[in-house]
């Protein structure tokens, strides 16, 4: 399976040829970037006098990033005292790498299988096509691997995309169309090409449909982030 252009008389794997998708090649990739015209905002009333501007100060109620800001502050404070022993002298410089190195590793994990003490290899798990959208955490790190922690879409002229952001995992040959979860089949995609490619596989009106259902059902149970 190539995940990038194929130029035409190239060879390619057996099971790619078993249907024509552009999915590989991204027949008109460009970037997602939508409008960039702003709004002017917040103007005012330029004939308001400064008691107005006073009295609509006080009745607004706190915002809350002020909350937020607090919150973090607390936080950071906790932190400081959990690290007191490895940053006795509290540099918060170090203390955010610490907190981030952590979290990306907790993260990674969960998503990607990154770990130092792999339990298993990708011989040892069962890569077949299954009723589960599930990848084994050894697939999910040979791809990951693999593809050097990028969106690995490239557009016709073979520009890759290499975004680093709310990566995902994604099936060349769609799973419900019977794609294995072998890391030959499964690729790093950002959300702009794993929905793009979804779309191609499975029909813009399905997919719409599909995300609508799941916003519903992340709404009723209380779930507000995508990836958890
Ligand atoms: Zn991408």
């Amino acid at each position: 399976m190539r995940w990038d252009r194929r130029h035409p008389g190239e060879r390619g794997s057996t099971h790619g040829s078993r249907r024509s998708r552009p999915t590989w090649s991204g027949p008109s990739w460009r970037p997602v970037g939508g409008n960039a015209t702003g709004t002017a905002i917040g103007l005012g009333n330029a004939t308001a006098t400064a008691d107005d501007g006073r009295r609509a100060a006080l009745a607004r109620p706190i915002p809350r990033s002020v909350h937020r800001t607090e919150a973090l502050r607390e936080k950071i404070e906790r932190l400081k005292a959990m690290l007191d022993s490895s940053v006795p002298d509290g540099d918060l410089a170090r203390i955010f790498e610490i907190a981030i190195t952590e979290t990306l590793a907790r993260r990674e994990a969960r998503r990607f299988g990154r770990t130092t003490q792999p339990r298993k290899t990708v011989a040892q798990v069962d890569t077949r096509p299954t009723t589960s959208r599930y990848i084994p955490l050894p697939v999910r790190r040979a791809s990951h691997e693999r593809d050097g922690g990028e969106c690995r879409f490239a557009a016709t002229n073979g520009r890759k995309c290499a975004s680093r952001r709310h990566l995902d995992l994604h099936h060349g040959i769609p799973w419900a169309h019977g794609g294995d979860r072998s890391p030959e089949n499964i690729a790093l995609m950002c959300r702009t090409h794993n929905q793009y490619l979804a779309d191609l596989d499975y029909g813009k009106s399905a997919m719409d449909r599909h995300r609508k259902e799941r916003v519903i059902e992340r709404t009723r149970s209380g779930e507000t982030t995508r990836d958890g």
